[in-house]
């Protein structure tokens, strides 16, 4: 799988950082993550295939993850070969996302639904154990509850390339810890530094709490108030986790690959890439 962030910023604005959004290209298609308004742009100032787009996942309603989704219904209507598309676009996610988009649809009759392709809406309910189902045909994703809103889920979505968990906002949860164990790629929120103002995200040490239990492969820190801008984050990280810790940035972009299996294997054999021979 390869990964583009889009937005690694929150609901605040921010001249580098984005709201929430990420691209991600799967075996079995393209994703994209979370859709704030700024991720519309994002993904053309990125040169992705956005016409093309498979799927989307809305983690939950607040509007730093799903503003932008009415705006990019509209503007694919208007992309110029858009009528040659007939594969379907699927939004799915967490309850409440129909609701909105007729909401606004009906504002102004802007047949957001009439597409001339097949557009599919499929909500999950939120639950305490995680469940599975496919975002599109052949993509094993399974969803969970997160202490963060109602509605809100977490989502670890494989391929045959690799596993990746991306929580969006959450507070701190060993479930969602266990969720995440042994991923290739945590994107894990970690709004604040640290005196967090609510229980319903993380600061740097409940997000290191998650990874020393999750022992992801590489974690990716993102959801980044103005707050960072002052901190060294990766440096602070180091200190409370021994493993990869990365910062995230609009338009990083990151491989994920496999893991654990693997490094074994190489390693009963002998082979080790990090090490002089
Ligand atoms: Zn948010
Ligand atoms: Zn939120």
């Amino acid at each position: 799988m390869q990964l583009v962030v889009l937005g690694s910023g929150a609901s605040v604005f921010h001249a580098q950082r984005a709201s929430a959004g990420f691209w991600l290209q799967t075996e079995a298609g393209s994703i994209l993550l979370d859709c704030s308004a700024d991720a519309p742009h994002r993904m053309a100032e990125e040169d992705l295939d956005w016409p093309n787009l498979d799927a989307i996942w809305i983690s939950h309603l607040h509007l730093d993850h799903c503003a932008g989704l009415a705006p990019f219904l509209f503007g694919l209507k208007w992309t110029p070969g858009i009528n040659q598309r007939k594969k379907p676009l699927t939004i799915v996610g967490c309850t409440g996302i129909e609701k909105l988009l007729r909401a606004i649809n009906d504002a102004h009759d802007y047949k957001l639904f009439d597409q001339p392709f097949p557009l599919a809406i499929k909500e999950l309910s939120a639950s305490d154990a995680a469940f599975g189902f496919e975002l599109i045909p052949g993509l094993n994703c399974e969803a969970l509850s997160t202490p963060h809103r109602a509605e809100s889920l977490a989502i670890r979505i494989s391929d045959g390339t690799g596993a990746l968990v991306y929580t969006s906002d959450t507070g701190y949860s060993e479930a969602v810890a266990e969720f995440a164990r042994d991923v290739d790629l945590l994107i894990l929120e970690c709004s604040f530094y640290r005196d967090k103002p609510t229980p319903k995200h993380l600061e740097l040490a409940d997000a290191m709490r998650i990874a020393q239990r999750a022992q992801p492969r590489q974690l990716l820190l993102t959801h980044l108030y103005r707050e960072w801008d002052q901190v060294d984050l990766e440096r602070e990280a180091q200190k409370l986790w021994n493993g990869n810790t990365i910062q995230a940035q609009d338009g990083l972009r990151r491989e994920i690959t496999k893991t654990r299996a693997e490094d074994e294997s190489a390693r009963a054999n002998g082979e080790s890439g990090d090490e002089p021979a």
